[in-house]
């Protein structure tokens, strides 16, 4: 690496986009303790040039405050500068978190829960995204063909998640034309979230670097497979043993984990605003599209938007180790840190509230009676961004969890991109989404 070049700051927006500064790598030094400024407003960025509607005037600024441990390098290019960024935290002042934030806001749950709980959450987010460009002919699904087609470029990328060092797990073709996959191991706490944001963007510089685009849209084009964000998630004790597990309940759901999910299945619709955070997110949810349709919990089941994932080890230490809750109405227009943080604090709500462990759906939920669906408790996930803002609005629970100038503005930017869908129609918005993520 040469003494030259720009180091990004980075930070993830209330649209799940990365924003940066930059400065010469010979001056990051002096940034460390003070960042760089940033307009409060940006925040209300659409993911077009749009600014919705916001409480920040001309004059509010926010320090965007490189997170030292955050520091990647990724040096794999002959012909292009290494990619190297730092992610921020939002400052108001020395150590005082912005509330408009969603990494402080992420910090401040994860705290709550410890030390409301004595446990920590341990989280892998699972990305699928769409390759495309010049000279890429993308193979049928999931099969040897499309993996070798993209080989360069999936070896790049295994290579620039290495460097990021981000513990990449996988990476596979999927049942898309052009769809990918990859998932990071299991890390406790905030950088969970920072894994994703850095692998995400470790893949988009490769496609870049190969003269290609990876799209983490939700939805593509209108009948094309959906992108989807899956968030795995377990629980671990202050003695950092797996606590998700229990081989002797409904599900192997531990008693906590099961409040958990009550927590979360609870709030679901609420959480979708920010989970399934744009109006193309509503395209890709819904029954038969393994994206989930229903407020439902399952063992294994690929339709229910909350699923127990039990590893194939029938060794109970290590069956509990790898025992995971995977959150599936979740896509790539959500910013990770507060989708995170929104289930977390569904959780929390379920395990102070000490309920039950919701009933296990074993079958497709669409195929339900209503009368079935009653005694399960399965109600249709929100169709449209609206109606998941609508039901915001209507869970007062989910509400209070926000600083108002957090959730006013998160809202307001919300209502710009409903509005911009309404004048510009879907099918040319599935294409300006497809661009910008
Ligand atoms: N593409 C599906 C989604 O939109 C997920 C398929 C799967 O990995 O199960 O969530
Ligand atoms: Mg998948």
């Amino acid at each position: 690496m040469g003494t030259n070049g720009l180091v990004m700051l980075a930070w993830t927006d209330f649209v799940g986009l990365t924003r940066v500064r930059a400065v010469p790598r010979t001056l990051i030094d002096r940034r460390m303790r003070f960042g760089l400024g940033w307009a409060m407003a940006g925040q209300a960025l659409t993911p077009f040039e749009d600014i919705a509607d916001n409480s920040w005037g001309p004059m509010n600024e926010v320090r965007q405050v490189p997170v030292p441990e955050t520091e990647t390098v990724i040096d794999l290019w002959d012909d292009a500068p290494p990619l190297h960024m730092f992610l921020c935290d939002g400052l108001i002042a020395e150590g005082t978190p912005w509330a408009a934030c969603p990494r402080g806001f992420l910090s401040r749950t994860l705290a709550d829960f410890a030390s409301e709980t004595g446990l920590t959450v341990a989280t892998s987010y699972e990305q699928e995204f769409q390759l495309s460009g010049p000279g890429f002919a993308p193979g049928p699904p999931f099969t040897l063909e499309a993996l070798r087609l993209g080989a360069a470029f999936a070896d790049q990328c295994v290579a620039a998640l290495d460097q990021a060092n981000v513990d990449v797990q996988t990476f596979e073709p999927e049942y898309g034309v052009g769809q990918f996959e990859f998932a990071c191991a299991p890390t406790a706490g905030v950088a969970a979230a920072d894994r994703a944001v850095i692998a995400r963007e470790a893949v988009r510089e490769v496609a870049r670097r190969h003269g290609m685009r990876a799209s983490f849209t939700p939805k593509p084009t209108l009948d094309a497979v959906g992108n989807g964000l899956h968030l795995h998630l377990s629980l671990r004790d202050a003695a950092d043993r797996p606590a998700t597990f229990d081989a002797d309940r409904p599900g192997e759901l531990s008693e906590v984990a099961g409040r958990f999910a009550a927590g979360i299945l609870h709030h679901m619709p609420a959480l979708c605003a920010f989970t399934a955070a744009s109006p193309i997110s509503y395209l890709r949810l819904g029954p038969h599209h393994w994206s989930s349709g229903y407020v439902a919990l399952g063992v294994h089941n690929r339709e229910a938007s909350l699923r127990i994932c039990p590893g194939p080890d029938s060794d109970p230490a290590a069956r509990s180790e790898a025992f995971n809750l995977e959150y599936r109405p979740a896509d790539g227009t959500a910013n990770p840190y507060l989708a995170l943080a929104v289930l977390v604090r569904a959780g929390l709500d379920g395990i102070r509230r000490e309920w039950p462990a919701p009933p296990l759906v074993a079958c497709d939920p669409d195929g339900l009676n209503a009368e079935e669906r009653q005694r399960l408790n399965v109600v249709p996930l929100p169709e449209t961004l609206t109606d998941a803002l609508s039901a915001l609005d209507r869970d007062h629970v989910v509400r209070r969890w926000f600083p108002a100038e957090l959730r006013k503005n998160y809202i307001n930017v919300k209502n710009a991109e409903i509005d911009l869908v309404a004048q510009n129609g879907l099918p040319k918005m599935c294409e300006r989404y497809r661009l910008a993520y």
